[in-house]
């Protein structure tokens, strides 16, 4: 009897413990009531799990479809949520027959009321772009995680640093200092990836619904979230769709065989995006582009898989009501299907009116860089749907228009050009314009490290149409870094971490040039915020003469005159070919120092300059 009674308590405890099983992973990992889409793609994995029958019961929610995958170790349930669906949790049992082999408890959370998120961001913005793992450690406990595949060291230029949200959540001050309104951090996503692939950057996602850990936790970003909200900042989340990293969970057990490209029968890209607005372009070559892979640790997503795709739109709209950030920076935009991506944004967007997204389109050409914008002029039928998208022409006239003297197509007379094409945008004010980035050489390297072209650039950068994006050491007149490698750019801020010798985030920390240039660029940053002809006004430019370019920012009731002079010696502005703007105006008052000039008469400019000046009835 004895005998039969532990039998009978094991086979209890046994049935009693595979009914708590949880899936391996169940994501979204919850879903909120009330969003604009009714539908949701619950993607399920877990030995065997494709196999069971999901069982549930809640008021309001229906199983519309049940997916099955190649794999039987994922199942898909396509549910559908009513709006009369209140917030809640239910049990959602998975059984083979009458046996329950997987539960767990699925959650519907209530949208937050607060109104200050989501905000986009918009010409009026001045966004600063930083690398999370290299702008400053504010817990060296994370620094090493265990289980996790790198630690943290400073003394590898391609290894992990150690820098942190907690680090970046706690520097907040001197980006609102420096007079930026939106932040940029590069991708924050799991990337637990083998050391030689240097991952610190973040574009090599395991896990697309977890924060890294050395980074903080989910709610450690979303309290960045809401402190940057708190301080007038906005928030820029990078995502990246067209890969993940190889060590992605999803690559241990392949959800379909065609989940990612084949890398043997397509190999690396080509890196060629203009092979998708090229009228000419050979299947040969875009199947390169699209399906090659961007390099051999990323595996590239096959988003025509439509569990895929669902899965990616979801994974973007579960962050954005999830952190209540205001903007996506979308990584590599030129290289998925770009089908995939109109429809990506279009959904996001439709769920998120106020929202703004920017692709990285990096092209060759104005009428390429076009094709990406929204609604563009002269297209193939193919709308992208597409805001905002990273303007690399106005970052190649800079380099080597600002190097060299104007002639008809040199010098300044490359910037003249460069928007001279605007028509072919549907909106160039949504470009985001930058002098440099995290994949590009230093600004201030490619100007030969001097000072006077590199403040030309950054007040051009300012003033021109578009949103300025600054990238973290741009304002302290960085130039590349002695090492090897993507690092060269990417430098530890000095200060970020307790054990530097001097600190950049204060005055005395700054060696004189650094101090220079972070006022330089405080002053005009701070001044952009206050100069809404800049934020929304018209442009109006001349033609480049006596290696001088001037132009105007202008509306009905105000206007903005700014002079580059390229020249080692002072330029005499001659009124008269101005006087279409300067006849409604008696003085200018420069941006910088406050001086006025009288715009009555000629007057001079300064070598070697962009001078900025308010002007004044
Ligand atoms: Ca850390």
């Amino acid at each position: 009897m004895k005998v039969i009674n532990t039998f009978v308590l094991i086979c209890l405890v046994s049935v009693s413990a595979m009914a708590q099983v949880k899936p391996t992973h169940v994501e979204p990992p919850f879903w909120w009531v009330g969003m604009k889409n009714s539908e949701l793609q619950v993607m399920l994995h877990g030995p065997d799990i494709g196999n069971l029958q999901p069982e549930f019961s809640y008021p309001g929610v229906t199983v519309k479809e049940i997916v099955k995958m190649d794999n039987p170790n994922y199942l898909v349930l396509n549910l559908t949520i009513s709006s009369e669906a209140k917030a809640g949790a239910f049990k959602v049992t998975l059984k083979e027959g009458k046996k329950v082999k997987y539960a767990f408890n699925y959650e519907l959370k209530t949208r937050t009321s607060d109104k200050n998120r989501n905000l986009g961001f918009n010409s009026s913005d001045v966004i600063y772009l930083l690398m999370p793992d290299r702008f400053a450690n504010g817990n060296p406990a994370n620094d090493n995680v265990k289980g996790m595949l790198e630690g943290t060291d400073r003394s590898k230029p391609n290894g992990r640093h150690g820098g942190d949200i907690k680090g970046l959540s706690d520097r907040l001050d001197y980006i609102k200092e420096l007079g930026m309104t939106a932040v940029w951090l590069t991708p924050t996503f799991e990337n637990d990836m083998t050391p030689q692939y240097g991952a610190y950057h973040g574009y090599a996602a395991t896990d697309l619904y977890a924060m890294d850990r050395r980074f903080g936790s989910n709610e450690e970003f979303n309290g960045l979230v809401q402190k940057c909200h708190d301080m007038g900042l906005k928030v820029i989340m990078d995502m990246i769709h067209n890969h993940v990293g190889d060590q992605h969970w999803w690559m241990k057990d392949m959800p379909t065989k065609d989940w990612v490209h084949d890398v043997k029968e397509y190999g690396m890209t080509n890196y060629r995006g203009v092979v998708q607005s090229d009228p000419y372009a050979s299947k040969y070559d875009m199947d390169k582009l699209v399906k090659g892979w961007f390099v051999p640790s990323m595996p590239d997503l096959d988003q025509r898989n439509p569990v895929l795709a669902t899965y990616l739109i979801q994974n973007s709209i579960w962050w954005v009501e999830y952190s209540g950030v205001d903007g996506i920076r979308m990584d590599t935009y030129v290289y998925p299907y770009k089908e995939y991506l109109a429809r990506w944004v279009k959904e996001v967007l439709d769920a998120y009116p106020n929202f703004n997204i920017v692709g990285e389109a990096w092209v060759e050409e104005v009428a390429h860089e076009s094709y990406w914008q929204m609604h563009a002029p002269k297209t193939d039928g193919h709308n992208t749907n597409l805001p905002s998208l990273t303007d690399f022409q106005i970052m190649f006239a800079l380099d080597p228009g600002l190097r060299e003297n104007t002639g008809w197509k040199e010098g300044l007379s490359r910037l003249y050009y460069a928007v001279s094409q605007d028509r072919l945008y549907s909106d160039p004010m949504k470009n985001v314009i930058f002098l440099d980035n995290h994949d590009t050489e230093r600004f201030f390297t490619r100007m030969n490290q001097n000072p006077d072209l590199f403040k030309m650039g950054y007040g051009y950068i300012l003033t021109t149409r578009g949103i300025p994006q600054v990238y973290y050491g741009t304002e302290l007149m960085w130039a590349n870094d002695d090492v090897q490698g993507d690092a060269r750019k990417r430098k530890d801020m000095p200060g970020g971490w307790a054990e530097d010798a001097r600190s950049v985030f204060t005055k005395e920390g700054r060696t004189p040039q650094e101090l220079d240039a972070f006022e330089y660029v405080a002053k005009l940053t701070n001044w952009r915020k206050t100069a809404t002809a800049i934020h929304s006004g018209k442009m109006l430019h001349f033609i480049p003469e006596n290696n001088t370019y001037v132009y105007f920012r202008y509306t009905d009731k105000e206007a903005v005159m700014v002079v580059m002079n390229r020249n080692a010696e002072k330029v005499t502005i001659k009124r008269d070919r101005f006087k279409e703007i300067l006849d409604a105006y008696t003085t200018g008052v420069h941006a910088l120092d406050g001086s006025t000039i009288n715009v009555t008469a000629d007057f001079e400019v300064g070598p070697m300059q962009t001078a900025i000046y308010d002007l004044k009835k």
